[in-house]
């Protein structure tokens, strides 16, 4: 079995990438992707011990990425009321040395930070006491998901979906705008690092229009097994894939924050590896 959806501590999980592979071995999967958000730092440790281990590991990366569209904004924002969401793109198998990747990862990273420290000053700035004895401005990775586990464990918020709901989601006082890689610019990109594009979490795109969109660009996977997929979805997923001839990944997308995210690891994974899928030799 494959779960091919795995944060580990390098972006916004609790484990590092020793402990998520320690899990995999201790529950029998297989296989893992490790998918951290915009970094591959996770596989400096994870290359040599997943060999240790006997736990075959792919190669992989999560972005965010827009949909510019004005057209379609506008529309989205009349009928949802919101700004048109970010895509999520699994990139799997692509050249883990590619100075090109590096230097994108570098700049991505570089602004998620600025977004973050943005994020945390205006909280600071309205009272929330907040990061009172950390030295957050020398983070790695500050994200959405670490500010909202201090706003839980400061009691701002009781859950991560709480905090979003109250202070961190788009139309909510503490939002600040992150610009991100266009889905084009990205799926081109994982084409120029040798690269498989899949399109994470379709469930989470509550558009059909959108998401049709996003499966006519030239992604080369769906990633039909997601916990955010409902059941309808993912047999229309898995018939989609077939239809266009994409490969059909899946993994729990684990962070590890939530102990419900234990149960998932098997739940959402593949017997085995699709075509173009292959292990770190
Ligand atoms: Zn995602
Ligand atoms: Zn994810």
């Amino acid at each position: 079995m494959y779960n091919l959806h795995l944060h580990t501590n390098k972006s916004d999980g609790n484990l590092s990438p020793i402990e998520l592979i320690n899990l995999a071995k201790d529950i029998e999967l297989r296989g893992i992707s490790i998918t951290d958000h915009d970094t591959i730092d996770a596989y400096m440790e994870a290359i040599p011990y997943s060999k240790e281990k006997d736990i075959e590991l792919i190669l992989g990366l999560e972005l965010s990425t827009d949909i510019n569209n004005p057209k379609l904004e506008s529309e989205y924002i009349e009928k949802y009321g919101t700004n048109l969401p970010e895509i999520h793109l699994l990139i799997y198998n692509f050249d883990i040395y590619s100075k090109k990747l590096h230097m994108i990862l570098k700049d991505i990273m570089e602004k998620r930070n600025k977004r973050g420290l943005k994020i945390i000053k205006k909280l600071i700035n309205d009272g929330f006491n907040i990061f009172e004895d950390t030295d957050y401005q020398n983070e790695k990775f500050i994200g959405r998901v670490k500010i909202a586990n201090e706003l839980i464990n400061t009691g701002y918020a009781s859950s991560i979906k709480d905090a979003f709901a109250k202070y961190l989601n788009y139309n909510r006082k503490y939002y600040v705008k992150r610009e991100s890689l266009s889905l084009d610019k990205a799926i081109k990109l994982a084409h120029d690092i040798g690269g498989i594009a899949v399109f994470a979490h379709p469930g989470e795109i509550i558009s059909n229009k959108l998401r049709k969109l996003v499966l006519n660009t030239n992604i080369d996977g769906i990633e039909c097994f997601h916990p955010r997929n409902s059941a309808i979805l993912t047999k229309e997923l898995i018939k989609e894939a077939k239809n266009r001839n994409l490969i059909i990944t899946g993994g729990s997308d684990f962070h590890g924050t939530e102990k419900s995210e234990y149960k998932l690891l098997k739940k959402y994974t593949i017997p085995s590896l699709p075509n173009k899928l292959n292990r770190i030799e």
